[in-house]
Order: structure tokens, then sequence, then C-alpha cells
């Protein structure tokens, strides 16, 4: 699948759509999920052009690799969520549900988070 440019989430990364940032470095931006599925919902994207985790692992420079999951764990850190526990989630195609093409993972946290997945019937 080749990138679009013009996905929400390179939007943001552009600054051209408002997003509210928890941290930022030269790989990596991290922002609270618009519609959030637990207490804390972050979100953390790599600064290249990368449409899943798929694609990223795939073909991304060793150095962003690394970057980006720091920067998962650093934004873990920065919103306490290490003592009491987070889950960390990437969605890649359809049968994930992935809605928006460009890499990114969640972050959840923020209390009891339940099962890690509703059993499928
Ligand atoms: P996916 O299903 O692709 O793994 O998750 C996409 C996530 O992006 C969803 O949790 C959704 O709420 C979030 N999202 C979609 N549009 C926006 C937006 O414009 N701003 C923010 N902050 N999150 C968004």
């Amino acid at each position: 699948m080749a990138y679009d440019p013009n996905n929400i989430f390179a939007r943001i990364l552009r600054g051209e759509l408002p997003a509210r940032k928890i941290y930022e470095d030269e790989y990596a931006l991290a922002f609270h999920d618009i519609h959030p599925l637990a207490p804390v919902h972050a979100l953390v994207i790599p600064k290249g052009a990368y449409v899943s985790f798929d694609d990223f692992a795939a073909t991304a420079r060793a150095a962003e690799i690394t970057g980006f999951f720091r920067a998962v764990a650093k934004t873990a850190e920065l919103l306490g969520l290490g003592p009491t526990g987070y889950r960390i989630l990437a969605n890649h195609g359809p049968d994930s549900h992935q809605e928006v093409p460009h890499l990114h993972i969640h972050v959840f946290g923020g209390g009891p988070l339940g099962p890690m997945l509703t059993r499928l019937s």
C-alpha cells in the first residue's frame, strides 16, 4: 500500500491539524487520542512516512526504529504509567481495523484495562 501524505496523522505532523501533544523528538510525536478508550490513551507516531508496523519494520533505518520505541517508552513515563502498568498496541491492515494509514502505537493506561482482547466467536 502506497503512503498517503494527506492522512490525518501526516497532517498533524505538518501542524495542519491540532493535537494534544505529550512528547516530541526527532523520531516521533506523541499525542492524546481524540476518542480515548481508556482513562489514558495516547498515540505515538514516527516522523517518517510509514503506512504501518509492517512497512516500518521492513524499511525504517535502525536509528529510526530505536528512536521510535524509546519515544513510546518516554511517552508512558511522561504520563506516569510505569508504576501501575500500561498496554501498547499497533493495528496493521484490514483484519486489525487499522483506520489511519500512518504507523501508530496506542498506549493505554490509567486504570485496570481488562482482558487483552474480547474473545472472538
Ligand atoms: P487505528 O484504528 O488506526 O489503530 O487507530 C486510529 C486512532 O486514531 C483511533 O483511536 C482514533 O480515535 C484516533 N484518531 C483518529 N483521528 C484522530 C485525530 O484527528 N486526532 C487524534 N488525536 N486522534 C485521532
